[in-house]
């Protein structure tokens, strides 16, 4: 039957999966609705995610390197810090992305319904939002739910002193002593911004490094840079327990022997991972498979097991990237409209915007080692690079590993300021098939940052000659 809207395609969830499926979606002439529960679009990426977190990244690396420029010769005082202030920046920063999208979505006529939306059969969505109950019939749809924090059973989560990354971003305070639980991605970059604004950091990581998936002599020089910073690191260690007291979060740890220690911190920071969305949807209504971790398996084309639903985004399984994410959005936007469009990239760049930043894609050596996958390397340490001197930053990597055979650039990681940027070179590289004369031969601007990658595919060509 009908619903109360009809939409040619709807798409349930706002992020950067979901409003960039919709858009296309309607620019190629669908009529398209978006389901969100909360009032702004944009999802975790915008509110809670990539964009607040690198508003405070940016603020806390100005802090830290206005502390070092006294080994230049130039001395600032101690940071006043307008708490406030900050949040509003960073709130401005995220109600213009989310005001624009807002914007963009009326522009190309794309009806946002707003609510919770859960399905009632294969075609059929029903929202339940502020205003009431909607139902929105379909002729195909786009799953776009996203994931959320992990919670873990002994750990009291009702206590305010205990935040997941989205508490972290509202900046409520600045504790004393903060424990950041998990060494990844996001743990890293929080700790980082609250270590500028004057907390004392300890990280614990359950790994035997942190940023596990990144190899380990490209975290060495943050590693390094970190434990100069934060009261402790602990790696190979796990958390058994928290109990809150007056006094605190007492925290016990076990390390790698089965020892077990404590500590008393002011607030903790739970940072193990990200689970997906998928079992809140009533997806076995529509006939869609959801396994036991929420994930929703898709085909190339993004295809569910019902032909005419699609899934994408951080639903849909790892890395859970917003740029993974948008290019998903695309690709089932376009097959919806009938276009022959598959995922068939070669590669998902991952990034730590923590300082230094650590940004790998395509093959690691670790995935080379484990697989059992041929390659050689090419490696540029930061040292010898006029420009990162210049910048007083020196302690970046740049690796690029070439497939044997035919000197092809097959991945890259590197360590260093703005390593972020440098990695999308080497993606378009990989992507285009370059070799390693390709990257060598071409010129790139001096002094920059970029020449670290020339010089790393000159490393393993042999025709480096100066190191500047
Ligand atoms: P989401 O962004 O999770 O959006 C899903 C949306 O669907 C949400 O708005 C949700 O409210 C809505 N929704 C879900 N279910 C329903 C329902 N039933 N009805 C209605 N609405 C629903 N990635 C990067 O690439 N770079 C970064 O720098 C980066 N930094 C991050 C920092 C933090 C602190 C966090 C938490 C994540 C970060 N990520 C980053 C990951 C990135 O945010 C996600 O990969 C991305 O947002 C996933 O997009 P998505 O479209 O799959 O879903």
């Amino acid at each position: 039957g009908k619903g109360d809207i009809h939409a040619e395609v709807v798409v349930l969830g706002s992020g950067p999966g979901g409003y960039t499926a919709a858009f296309r979606a309607a620019d190629l002439g669908k009529k398209t609705v978006l389901i969100e529960k909360y009032p702004n679009l944009g999802g975790v990426c915008l509110n809670v995610g990539c964009i607040p977190s690198k508003a405070l990244l940016h603020v806390a690396k100005v802090i830290t390197e206005a502390e070092e420029m006294g080994a230049h010769g130039i001395s600032f005082g101690k940071p006043k810090i307008d708490l406030d202030e900050l949040r509003s920046f960073k709130d401005s920063v995220i109600s213009q992305l989310t005001g624009g999208l807002g914007g963009l979505a009326k522009g190309r006529k794309v009806q946002v319904v707003q609510g919770y939306g859960t399905f009632t059969g294969p075609n059929m969505i029903e929202v339940i939002g502020d205003n009431g109950r909607t139902t929105v019939s379909f002729d195909q749809c786009i799953i776009a739910a996203g994931s959320e924090p992990v919670k873990l059973p002994f750990i009291p989560h009702d206590d305010p002193r205990v935040i997941d990354s989205t508490g972290a971003l509202e900046l409520k305070d600045i504790p004393k002593r903060m424990l950041i639980l998990g060494g990844g991605i996001i743990g890293l970059e929080m700790a980082c911004v609250y270590d500028a604004l004057g907390s004392k950091i300890t990280v614990v990581e359950l790994m035997d490094q942190i940023i596990p998936g990144a190899d380990k002599d490209i975290v060495r020089p943050l590693h390094k840079r970190i434990e100069g910073r934060y009261e402790n690191i602990f790696l190979k260690t796990k958390v058994t327990g928290m109990e809150a007291l007056k006094s605190g979060l007492k925290v016990t740890f076990e390390d790698e022997k089965g020892e077990s220690f404590t500590d008393t911190f002011d607030k903790v920071l739970v940072a193990v991972g990200r689970k997906p969305n998928g079992k809140l949807i009533d997806a076995d209504k529509a006939g869609v498979a959801v396994d036991d971790r929420g994930f929703i398996a898709v085909d190339s084309q993004q295809r569910t097991g019902v032909p005419h639903i699609f899934a994408i985004g951080d639903v849909v399984g790892q890395p859970m990237l917003a740029h993974k994410a948008v290019h998903e959005g695309k690709v089932a936007a376009e097959v919806c409209a009938g276009h022959k469009r598959h995922f068939d990239a070669k590669l998902i760049p991952s990034v730590a915007y923590t300082d230094p930043e650590v940004a790998w894609c395509g093959l690691t050596e670790t995935e080379a080692k484990t697989k059992g996958i041929k390659y050689e390397k090419g490696v540029f340490p930061w040292a010898a690079s006029g420009k990162s001197l210049s910048n007083g930053r020196s302690e970046g990597i740049t690796k690029l590993l070439f497939d044997p055979e035919d000197d092809r650039v097959i991945g890259a990681c590197i360590v260093g300021t703005n390593a972020g940027d440098l990695i999308a070179e080497v993606a378009l590289a990989i992507e285009m098939g370059a070799d390693a004369v390709d990257l060598g031969h071409t010129i790139h601007p001096h002094p920059t940052l970029s020449e670290t990658v020339n010089f790393a595919a000159e490393m393993f060509e042999g025709t480096i000659t100066d190191l500047i």
